[in-house]
């Protein structure tokens, strides 16, 4: 199957060259120059991967990540930022928008296919598993859910990004062990020389927060100075 990559990139020099790239590396690529032109292109059929520029008119690139992670269609869209900023604190505002990954203009063609690459294999379960629970959490690997399950509640669906489904469902079926952020990131990232295991804190962030409004957050914990496990028998705090 040849994966289809939609490129939203509102500066034609560069969205050539990416194309350029992706299409010699063998996918199919389209372009689309601001976001309102991309969500008229995904309508019938969703593209495989999102390159979306950060800075673009109209609608900016950050906003347009958040939207789309809050739609239940497109919540598991892989997305590849792309942008010419390049402090910390923006990094984490655009893992934070719902990007997986992240890359700074200028950057080196080679090093994009290799992310988009990266990304994609993501999108592939690692090992397949069965329904996975702990604790009042359920995850079923068939349909992507993962429930809240209180006693005497209707069950509460919890919305997650793809990495962050990726990082519950290995540490759903590795409970109790501590994982460091060098495993996690070679668990859930492969293994790709590009990504810091700060990104792992980051997406630790996420999923924490994802699950605080169904009161699930306290059974990922820290282990300071190792790493990160989930346990269904949490401290008290
Ligand atoms: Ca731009």
């Amino acid at each position: 199957m040849t994966h289809r990559i939609l490129v939203v990139e509102d500066e034609p020099s560069i969205a050539e060259l990416i194309s350029i790239n992706l299409t010699h590396a063998g996918f199919k690529v389209d372009k689309a120059m601001q976001t309102d032109l991309a969500l008229n292109m995904m309508r019938d059929e969703l593209p495989s991967l999102l390159i979306l520029d950060w800075m673009l008119p109209g609608k900016s690139g950050v906003q347009f990540a958040k939207e789309l992670r809050a739609n239940e269609r497109t919540r598991f869209l892989p997305i590849l930022m792309l942008t010419a900023k390049s402090e910390e604190s923006d990094k984490v505002l655009g893992l934070d928008s719902g990007a997986d990954d992240y890359v700074t203009k200028p950057f080196s063609p080679k090093e994009l296919v290799a992310r988009v690459k990266a990304l994609l294999r993501r999108q592939t379960p690692v090992e397949e598993v069965g329904p996975l629970a702990i604790g009042p959490l359920q995850l079923d690997p068939v349909s992507h859910r993962v429930l809240a399950v209180w006693p005497n509640t209707d069950p509460k669906p919890i919305p997650l990004g793809p990495t962050e489904y990726r990082i519950l469902q290995f540490f759903m079926a590795n409970p109790e062990r501590v994982h460091s952020r060098a495993n996690l990131l070679d668990k859930i990232w492969g293994n790709e020389v590009y990504i810091e295991e700060r990104t792992v804190d980051v997406h630790i962030k996420r999923l924490r927060a994802a699950l605080a409004p169904v009161d699930c957050d306290r059974y990922i914990e820290t282990v300071r100075g190792s790493g990160y496990r989930i346990t269904k028998t949490p401290t008290l705090t």
